[in-house]
């Protein structure tokens, strides 16, 4: 079993490459972005309140977060290992991830940390706003706040897995092609 954290700001390619990097390992591809907007075009309590903070570009509060993400990896007891996209995004939910997966016996091995600079990463939001449906795209003074959102509260994060020598730096400027060999040479 391998489980891979896909980390970085918005927009620098975490979920493009999770698609790519599922197909080559055969992990599960639990993106909590992805769950949020699933819950809110299913009109779920859990929408609703994850909605009020995505409109507006803040993170969903950590409480509600750890506690769906920990629903979605139980129901899935047959995956061969993760690829979390998206999560952890503060310490409390790493903390949480490593209890939680330590409890299964499982581990995060490798956290590859795809590295792009702001101005880049607000150009590629406000075009994938243009054709993603994506309220929280579409808008610059959102985009910015998510930025921002990312540098004070997920930024520090890559201390603390640093700490534990499970963070690899990529570049992710470049084709998608090249990216995706730097994530398969990190993880080795
Ligand atoms: P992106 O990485 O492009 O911003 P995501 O789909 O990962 O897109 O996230 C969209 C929004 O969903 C975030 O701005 C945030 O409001 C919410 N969200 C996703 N994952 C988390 C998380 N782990 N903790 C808190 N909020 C989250």
């Amino acid at each position: 079993m391998i489980n891979l954290v896909l980390f970085g700001p918005p927009g620098a390619g975490k979920g493009t490459q999770a698609v790519s990097l599922v197909e080559k390992y055969n992990l599960y591809h639990l993106s909590t972005g992805d769950v949020f907007r699933y819950n809110i075009s299913q009109k779920t309590e859990l929408g609703m309140l994850a909605k009020s903070y995505m409109d507006k570009g803040d993170l969903v509060p950590d409480e509600v977060t750890i506690k769906m993400l920990k629903s979605e990896v139980e129901k899935q007891p047959e995956a061969a290992g993760f690829i979390f996209d998206g999560f952890p995004r503060t310490v409390a939910q790493a903390e949480a991830l490593d209890a939680f997966l330590a409890d299964k016996e499982m581990k995060i091995e490798h956290v590859l940390s795809l590295e792009v600079p702001d101005e880049e990463l607000v150009k590629r939001l406000l075009n994938r706003g243009k054709t993603s449906g994506r309220a929280d795209d579409a808008n610059q003074d959102v985009v910015w706040n998510r930025i921002k959102e990312y540098n004070s509260k997920t930024a520090p994060l890559k201390n603390f897995y640093e700490e534990q020598s499970k963070l690899r730096g990529i570049n992710g400027v470049g084709s998608l092609n090249d990216i995706f060999g730097r994530l398969i040479s990190a993880i080795g």
